[in-house]
């Protein structure tokens, strides 16, 4: 999988190296290309910005420097992904879907956001002809000050599902957020205890029908008492 974080802080990225991801990079399973918006700014203050029509607080980011910044990575199967708090809320079953793409590029608002002209510009026939499909996504109910963040996050949540990135799959096969609905039942390790806290006895029993039985009921405890 090819992604292209487009930003005015590349900075923002640097721990995409680290750990699975970095892994994967090296192994050449992924490639993760961070690209400075200001670098296809053509005036002396590199300007990414303007005040709104209409009125009102903040500043818009300038459509122009956005389609050059785009048009520069977006290849033909391209996911153009604009972060956006009003967007369709990231969850795993769109990570899932993410994690088969060919290429996905992160658009990172900073101030009020992107003029709106860029989602309508590459959401037209001549794009979808070419498989380039735009998604406004956010990653939750807030507001954070710039897209990185959540780039990032979605970035480590579709990656970990690419086949080969992580380095023992079936860490994916009973994870929560599954299909079902699933949360995870609770995990122990050593020591048998822990400030006066006993490990739960099922699970030193040796039992395994037994020990999969309470884990079931655990996760749905958990699910019941989470109000998910
Ligand atoms: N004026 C915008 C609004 O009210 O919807 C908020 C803009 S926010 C301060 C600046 C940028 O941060 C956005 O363009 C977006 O890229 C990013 N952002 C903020 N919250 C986000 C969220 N929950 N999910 C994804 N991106 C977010």
């Amino acid at each position: 999988m090819r992604i292209d974080a487009i930003t005015i802080f590349p900075d923002y990225f640097a721990p995409l190296q680290l750990s699975l991801l970095g892994k994967a990079q090296d192994g050449g399973l992924l490639s993760i290309n961070v690209h400075d918006l200001r670098s296809q700014t053509s005036d002396t203050h590199h300007t990414v910005d303007d005040a709104p029509y209409g009125g009102g607080a903040g500043m818009v980011m300038l459509a122009d420097v956005w389609g050059r910044a785009i048009d520069s990575v977006i290849e033909d199967g391209a996911d153009l992904i604009i972060l956006t708090p009003a967007g369709r809320r990231f969850n795993q079953e769109l990570a899932q879907e993410l994690s088969g793409a060919r290429q996905l590029i992160f658009a990172c608002g900073r101030y009020e956001g992107i003029d709106d002209r860029v989602r309508i510009h590459y959401s037209q026939d001549e794009y979808i002809a070419r498989n380039i499909r735009v998604r406004e996504v956010s990653i939750g109910d807030y507001v954070l000050g710039g897209g990185e963040v959540a780039s990032m996050v979605m970035i480590e949540a579709i990656t970990r599902l690419i086949p080969g990135v992580l380095g023992n799959p079936l860490s994916l096969a009973e994870e929560s957020h599954n299909e079902e609905g699933y949360l995870e039942y609770p995990n122990f390790t050593r020591p048998q205890e822990w400030r006066g806290l006993e490990v739960p006895p099922i699970l030193l029993s040796g039992n395994h029908g037994a020990i999969a039985a309470w884990r079931t009921s655990q996760a749905k405890e958990r699910k019941e008492s989470n109000g998910n």
